[in-house]
């Protein structure tokens, strides 16, 4: 993986995945070069903030990447969104508790995020 050499102050990470979508969704309307390399940019800025505070892989000494699923459960129509830390396929997991829509969500992506963190920091 390549390794950032200049690290920057971190964004929020709901900050970065709205610019995210917009920029994608300008992508879908217009491609260009440029986009397809903000996309890429805004991808990778997002994977350092949801892996803000973990420590170096045990395995490769890499910073692992922060990767954020969002998970729709079944019959009941609940959502939770999962937060993983990992690298070497070696993974750190913490969900936010599951609501019934998505507006409700994101007040618990912070904490969701640090305890996956911890997670990982632990192991
Ligand atoms: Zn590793």
């Amino acid at each position: 993986m390549m390794a950032q050499m200049e690290y920057l102050p971190l964004r929020n990470m709901n900050t970065i995945r709205e610019e995210l979508g917009k920029a994608i969704a300008e992508y879908q309307a217009n491609e260009s070069r440029p986009l397809s390399d903000r996309i890429k940019a805004l991808q990778k800025e997002l994977q350092l903030a949801i892996s803000e505070g973990a420590k170096d892989c045990p395995k490769c000494g890499n910073h692992p990447i922060g990767l954020r699923h969002v998970v729709g459960v079944g019959r009941t129509g609940e959502w939770y969104h999962t937060y993983e830390i990992g690298c070497c396929g070696i993974k750190a997991k913490a969900s936010t508790p599951p609501e019934d829509s998505g507006a409700d969500l994101a007040q618990h992506d912070e904490a969701a995020r640090a305890k996956a963190v911890a997670k990982w920091n632990v192991l």
